[in-house]
């Protein structure tokens, strides 16, 4: 596995992949890694020739009140882990190597946003369209592998390369969770130990709900008050938000007959977790290319 740090030597080394016809598999971090974004790269040998993960904590992304400086970060474990998963190059640029500050064009997120944690996060999209478009560039990516844990995000990335007609495929992977079922993120270490115990309850609630919509429910508003009195009774924490919306193009529902996803944010004391599970009426539960 190659370390590459700088935007110069990265497209050095993507140019020359492509001129020998390799396809390029990409798995975009913010690094502390844990399974769920392991999965995204042995999703992608499944995929690609060569893979490319970057670990980039992206300023842009989190707002003046959120987490950036305090964000989990641990460069040397990162990359035995990468190297693990027999990752080619992992990219680790400065915050200086991906915005040396000549920006002339910016990107603005208009669709898709002012759902879920975009309504709490103004520009966290815009920050993430940004990243991306950059990271897509310089990687020149077949694939492109995003977990649907951050589900908005999969849904605004789409809507980014369909937009922009990016010559790259989005893979979406299922939510990789803990055996009791909280999914796994790097945020999931400021939790104490009782919020601990009582986050498992966001996965259950939507499960709940999930069961609801199978065994015929259709009206929204019912299951929403259901997941959020579940939550309320169960956990201290404070809810962002209970929502259902059409997935991807995240509309409002008005009656339960097609695709949907069910999605909560939970604040807890440090750290705010978000949940999500995609229904279809009939309970399957799909993913793939989107
Ligand atoms: P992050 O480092 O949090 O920006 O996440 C990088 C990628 O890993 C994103 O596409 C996330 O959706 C994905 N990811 C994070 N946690 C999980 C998980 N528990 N299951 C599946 N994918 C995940």
């Amino acid at each position: 596995m190659k370390i590459i740090r700088t935007i110069e030597e990265l497209t050095s080394i993507t140019g020359q992949l492509k001129e020998a016809n390799k396809t390029i598999g990409f798995v975009p971090t913010m690094g502390y890694l844990h399974e769920g974004h392991t999965t995204l790269m042995d999703q992608s040998k499944t995929y690609a020739d060569i893979l490319i993960v970057s670990i980039f904590v992206n300023p842009r992304q989190f707002g003046p009140n959120e987490d950036f400086e305090r964000y989990p970060r641990d460069e040397k474990t990162d990359q035995t882990i990468a190297a693990e998963h027999d990752v080619d190059y992992l990219f680790m640029p400065s915050v200086d190597e991906m915005y040396p500050g000549n920006d002339v064009v910016t990107l603005h997120v208009t669709d898709r946003v002012d759902v879920l944690c975009g309504k709490s996060r103004p520009n966290h999209f815009d920050g993430v369209a940004t990243v991306l478009t950059k990271l897509f560039h310089l990687t020149r990516a077949d694939y492109v592998f995003f977990g649907l844990k951050d589900a908005q995000q999969v849904a605004v990335v789409k809507g980014l390369v369909d937009t922009f007609n990016f010559p790259v495929k989005i893979i979406a992977v299922p939510t990789v969770r803990e055996v009791d079922g909280l999914a796994k993120s790097s945020r999931n270490v400021y939790l104490s130990d009782k919020e601990r115990q009582e986050a498992i309850y966001l996965f259950k609630a939507l499960k709940e709900a999930k069961q609801l919509i199978i065994d015929g429910e259709k009206n929204p508003v019912m299951i929403k008050e259901k997941v959020k009195k579940y939550i309320e009774h169960h956990t201290n924490g404070k809810i962002d938000y209970v929502d259902i919306l059409t997935f991807p193009s995240l509309d409002t529902v008005e009656k339960i007959n097609q695709q949907i996803i069910i999605a909560v944010a939970v604040q807890f004391t440090k750290a705010r977790l978000i949940d999500n599970i995609i229904v279809e009426p009939s309970g399957t539960v799909p993913y793939a290319i989107i």
